[in-house]
């Protein structure tokens, strides 16, 4: 049977919008570029290792509802597996295989040592009481033990997921090893051996990319016109760095729609209306829909949202003359083509969000060795990671004439290549 052109059509879209194959696809470029043979690629195209877990948990109503979730770990060569678990509704096997493998990547880039995991649960805690959701907290956690811990793999917080739900998993993961393991996991509230700085990571990071690429680009970050699509943990802190920092923010969004002021938007008033899950428009009649807060005149445009947010259909539009990614995937690799012959300063999110991560490895190496440091000390360190990760990135995609995300994946994979090879698995 000859499939008609709707039907091509169709499942080009649906590959591009494939965040692991789109990943996938970068990886063995990357690869390729490095000059490394095909079984690396065969080796990393996939994590070492998934689980998937029923999580049993009784709901308020005395129902017991089975939850589903995942772990998946990238690659453990260089060090254990890290990253975050998300509690979202849209939770896929093949999502978390693909955030596990941005999480190597990221490892790889600010150079922690570390090979990348993630974590999902099928859940939405907008519709769940407090009790429901540490009993998925729990529940989790008694699922994936025999795979996770301190020296293995550790998980922090995602989408939808926050200090108290890390408190609970690591209050259960000490109760089944019998005794206290605050290096289990990171995020946690400071009493727990939380870090300083560590809620605030991923968007600091965010904004250091920003000012370098802004340099680069010859931009003033005071009077730049900023969009931030996302006001979750990095679009929220992110808006307000940018603001404290002079910008003028012009444009912020949340899952139901955008705020549009070219005069600036008054921050500090949006921070104090939101929830905790980042909604603030739905207490404003004129709002505009994320794909226009997208398109809007700025110089600085930051997605901090969901994935597939910048595609081939709205690519061209963007007026911004930088894009920094600080959400995990919000752009395709075809729009990823298009800005980037646009001339647009694309800076990918396996470097423009690695501050989260970075400061997790801070609070673990805190854990391990008892002695905690102060916010000053957190900060110098985060400064000097991105920096060194960020200028990695752009010296490679200048001298191999790649674009910037080929370039941080060719960064970001070539240390757990190495480690993969010198431990004999290719
Ligand atoms: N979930 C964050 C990320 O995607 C942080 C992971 C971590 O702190 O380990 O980078």
């Amino acid at each position: 049977m000859v499939a008609d052109n709707a039907d091509v059509n169709s499942n080009q879209k649906n590959e591009q919008l494939d965040v692991l194959l789109s990943t996938q696809k970068v990886v063995k470029k990357a690869l390729e570029k490095l000059g490394y043979p095909n079984e690396v690629y065969e080796l990393l195209k996939e994590p070492v290792r998934m689980m998937t877990v029923r999580i049993p948990v009784r709901m308020d109503d005395d129902s017991i509802k089975i939850f589903t979730g995942y772990r998946a770990q990238h690659n453990d060569a260089v060090g254990p597996t890290k990253g975050g678990v998300r509690f979202h509704p849209a939770v896929s096997e093949k999502e978390v295989k693909a955030l596990s493998i941005w999480m190597s990547l990221k490892a790889g880039i600010v150079d922690l040592p570390y090979g990348g995991g993630k974590g999902g649960i099928v859940c939405d805690p907008r519709d769940m009481s407090f009790r429901e959701l540490e009993g998925v907290s729990r529940g989790y956690v008694r699922a994936i033990s025999q795979i996770v811990g301190p020296t293995k793999d550790i998980p922090a917080p995602d989408v939808f997921t926050n200090s108290q739900i890390m408190a609970w998993m690591m209050d259960e993961y000490s109760r089944i090893d019998e005794f206290n393991n605050p290096g289990f996991i990171t995020g946690k509230p400071l009493v727990l051996g939380g870090s300083h700085g560590r809620e605030s990571a991923t968007a600091k990071g965010v904004t250091i990319c920003i000012e370098e690429a802004a340099k680069k680009k010859g931009i003033q970050i005071e009077g730049a016109k900023v969009v931030v699509q996302g006001f979750g943990n990095a679009g929220s802190f992110l808006a307000k760095f940018m603001h404290d920092k002079g910008a003028t923010v012009v444009g912020i969004s949340d899952a139901h729609g955008g705020l549009h002021d070219p005069d600036g938007l008054d921050i500090d008033y949006l921070l104090d209306r939101r929830d905790s899950f980042g909604t603030v428009t739905n207490l404003f009649k004129n709002t505009i829909s994320n794909q226009e807060l997208l398109e809007l005149d700025c110089d600085i445009l930051v997605p901090a949202a969901i994935e597939n947010q910048i595609t081939e259909e709205n690519a061209a539009k963007i007026k911004a003359s930088i894009v920094v990614e600080a959400a995990n995937g919000p752009t395709t690799m075809e729009a990823t083509r298009i800005l980037s012959e646009k001339g647009i300063l694309l800076v990918p999110d396996v470097l423009a969000s690695a501050g989260g991560v970075t400061v997790s490895y801070f609070e673990w190496v805190q854990n391990n060795q008892g002695y905690y440091w102060t916010e000053e000390e957190v900060e110098e360190k985060l400064h000097k990671v991105i920096i060194k990760g960020f200028e990695n990135v752009y010296r490679t995609a200048e001298m191999r004439r790649v674009d910037m995300r080929l370039a941080a994946y060719m960064v970001g994979v070539r240390k757990m290549a190495e480690a993969s090879r010198f431990r004999g698995w290719i």
